[in-house]
């Protein structure tokens, strides 16, 4: 078990340089695990750059030390060794940052929780018993020995809090609770952080709330839910997609509801779709017929086509499985 963080450290031990990078669309995972780790690879001694394809989503503001994390633009070159933290597969950072990385040559380290990791890099660390990739840091920054900060505890801490939806989802752990405990006696204002991951929302994702809550449509007797919002409502409201954090979890949390989805038109025939499911609905295996990935309880994919067109599609996949599952049968959405 503790070969792999054992071997992680001595790759990091030997750099001078790092680069640690996670998800385009950062969630608090993302931006957790990179700042924890990028504050604790330079109290090791290392020179490091933080970067992320998308800007840092305002409810993570007040963790500190998250803004040292950089736009691909200004990061003027690669160095020898890279980290990329809760990415699936290689396309997760971004174009442009995956194209930089694949050209320079750098060793790439790939940490991580997703079930549906492909096992991409030169060495990688996959756990999908880890409640968020932040609790992989946290063992990480243990072995060598880093000393943990308030910063990094309040990372870390927001990394476990999202992923686990605030320790109520199937990934919370002994082990969660634990490190949280962990966290909170290094140092976490946890009243804090509530305010701004739980407690306040800006006004614009309350208004894409009112918007989105009247698209609700169900199918399969009621156990498939879904939302969505086109992209002229997105951008006559000045939404950005952090305002759309959580939206999943509303037709999810209808009583009899087995899955709840959430879609998104990011631009004129692309849409994203993130995917929440109860008990038995494995929703990494409904992402992955549509190129994406996640957990067998919350899960996402990017598809091609027009809004509506999508919608009839992942929904007709989703009654295909739930029907798989449960040994009933539904028809059409
Ligand atoms: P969310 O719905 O919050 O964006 O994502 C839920 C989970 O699915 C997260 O673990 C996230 O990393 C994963 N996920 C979301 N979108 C994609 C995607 O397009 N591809 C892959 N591989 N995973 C995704
Ligand atoms: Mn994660």
């Amino acid at each position: 078990m503790n070969e792999q963080p054992r071997a992680m450290a001595g790759v990091i031990k030997g750099a001078r340089q790092a680069l640690v990078a996670a998800h385009y669309l950062p969630d608090g995972d993302a931006i957790g695990s990179t700042v924890a780790l990028a504050l604790a690879l330079e109290q090791m001694g290392l020179e490091v750059t933080a970067v992320n394809h998308d800007p840092v989503p305002r409810m993570y503001s007040f963790i500190p030390g998250m803004e040292r994390i950089k736009r691909p633009q200004d990061v003027a070159a690669v160095p020898g060794l890279v980290i990329l933290l809760d990415c699936s597969d290689m396309e997760r950072p971004g174009r442009d940052l995956k194209e930089r990385i694949q050209e320079s040559g750098a060793i790439v380290v790939n940490l991580d929780h997703h079930i549906s990791n492909t096992g991409f890099g030169d060495l990688s660390w996959v756990d999908p018993g880890a409640a968020a990739t932040g609790e992989l840091v946290y063992s990480l920054i243990r072995e060598m020995g880093v000393e943990i900060t308030p910063a990094i505890a309040t990372a870390l801490y927001t990394a476990l809090a999202t992923d686990t939806g605030s320790f109520r989802f199937a990934n919370t752990t002994p082990a969660a609770h634990a490190i949280a405990a962990e966290l909170i006696a290094h140092g976490v204002d946890v009243v804090r952080a509530s305010l701004h991951l739980w407690e306040e929302k800006e006004l614009v994702a309350l208004r894409v709330l009112g918007a989105v809550l009247p698209t609700l449509e169900l199918a399969a007797g009621g156990q498939i839910a879904w939302m969505y919002v086109d992209l002229a409502t997105f951008t006559a409201l000045g939404a950005r997609s952090e305002h759309c954090e959580g939206l999943a979890d509303y037709p999810r949390s209808i009583i009899g509801v087995e899955a709840g989805m959430f879609f998104r038109e990011v631009e004129p025939g692309v849409v994203k779709v993130g995917m929440r499911s109860k008990t038995y609905l494995d929703v990494n295996e409904l992402a992955a017929c549509f190129g994406g990935g996640g957990h067998q309880r919350a899960a996402g994919c990017t598809v091609r086509g027009e809004l509506q067109a999508v919608i009839r599609r992942v929904v007709g996949r989703a009654v295909e499985m739930l029907c798989q599952a449960t040994g009933e049968k539904w028809t059409g959405s």
